[in-house]
């Protein structure tokens, strides 16, 4: 199964983006939820952002 949003493989052991939300990947759902401003995502999302995870992510807050 693939992400709705951006067709990355869902579910991948070794893609900590790749997690399964309801059809669509933690990757995108992350940074949507986190640019609405969910303070839970967004700690999550900044942490991936700082292990290089989201190169293409910028912080809402700076
Ligand atoms: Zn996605």
């Amino acid at each position: 199964m693939k992400c709705k949003l951006c067709d990355r493989l869902l579910g991948q052991p070794d893609d900590p983006l790749s997690t399964d939300c309801g059809g669509d990947c933690w990757g995108c759902v992350g940074e949507i939820e986190a640019r609405m401003g969910d303070p839970q995502s967004l700690d999550k999302v900044r942490d991936e952002s700082a292990r290089g995870l989201r190169p293409s992510w910028t912080d809402p807050d700076h």
